[in-house]
């Protein structure tokens, strides 16, 4: 079982020509909400790739909140851990214009997500195989996860994202970190580099379409992406880090899994949407050979 405690947000996306200026209108070309929050999204990621999931996290009680729940039912995601709140569900607004984005997430319900309700959560974390983490929710509830797992010996994949929630402290507990290099570097400062050596095995650092590289305690390793034609790279890390979740819960060895999460993450950029270009285990296999 694969625990992801994190974010469920409501994606609502809007398409325009051309950004607006400060205090201007334009008129736009496309209008979607769809189901997104990094939690969410990996959750979904690691359902579809086989894993057995569970989520914990919140949503409000307005109809987002109906819609985010049935969605990850839908894809088979243990949704007994998922509470209600009262208010609004986190939504994250997407701007895209030509190929670029700007993106405003309120994150509503995920506030709302308490140490106090990973406290009760205990027994579940206990029975994982591992738990999945990234930082839309509270830290002090991030912080909690870390130390349930760390007691029950359960290993925890940390996706630093958004960077700026990332605390030194976190590193005491030992979770495989995810950054991509931007967030490695709000990490680490510009010479991230240095820290691979620090944290062998367990700071992977995600390269875009060049793959990820981590250091196994004697070499540097990158393990290469897979050149595919990008449509949308929305996602690409949470199906990295959904793909990378479920071969280390099947106990593949570091090297394999990255190139499982590589071949994953390659065929989601290759559709629009984060959770709609996320794969299947079969394509995903027959894109490593
Ligand atoms: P995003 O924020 O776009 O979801 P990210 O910035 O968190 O992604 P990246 O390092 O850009 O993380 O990408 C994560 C993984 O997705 C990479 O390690 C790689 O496996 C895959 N990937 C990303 N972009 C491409 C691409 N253009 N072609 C092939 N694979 C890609």
């Amino acid at each position: 079982m694969i625990t992801v405690v994190g974010s469920i947000n409501m994606d609502l996306v809007v398409g325009t020509e051309r950004f607006p200026k400060q205090g201007e209108t334009v008129l736009g070309n496309l209008h979607t909400t769809i189901p997104g929050g990094k939690g969410a999204n990996q959750a979904v990621a690691a359902a579809r790739l086989g894993g057995e999931v569970a989520m914990i996290g919140a949503v409000g009680t307005d109809p987002f909140g109906d819609e985010l729940v049935t969605n990850l039912e839908n894809e088979g995601v243990d949704v007994s851990r998922v509470k209600r709140v009262e208010g609004p569900s986190g939504i994250a607004n997407i701007l895209l214009s030509e190929g670029d984005n700007r993106i405003i997430v309120v994150p509503g319900a995920n506030h709302q997500l308490t140490p106090e309700d990973i406290d009760h959560s205990e027994a579940a974390i206990a029975a994982s195989d591992l738990v999945v983490l990234q930082l839309e929710i509270p830290i002090p509830s991030v912080l909690r996860t870390l130390q349930i797992a760390r007691r029950n010996q359960v290993p925890v994949i940390l996706n630093p994202a958004p960077a700026d929630g990332f605390s030194p402290e976190f590193l005491q507990y030992e979770p495989i970190l995810t950054p991509n290099e931007s967030e490695a570097a709000m990490m680490f400062g510009e010479n991230w580099e240095r820290a691979l050596e620090a944290h062998p095995n367990r700071l992977i650092v995600t390269l875009g379409q060049n793959g990820a590289r981590y250091y196994d305690g004697d070499r540097h390793i990158r393990v290469p992406g897979i050149r595919v034609n990008a449509v949308d790279t929305t996602g690409a890390g949470d199906t990295f880090n959904g793909a990378l979740a479920v071969a280390l819960a099947e106990k593949m060895p570091l090297e394999d899994a990255i190139r499982f999460a590589n071949a994953a993450a390659s065929l989601s950029v290759e559709q629009f949407g984060a959770q709609g270009g996320m794969p299947g285990r079969g394509e995903t296999v027959e894109r490593m050979k």
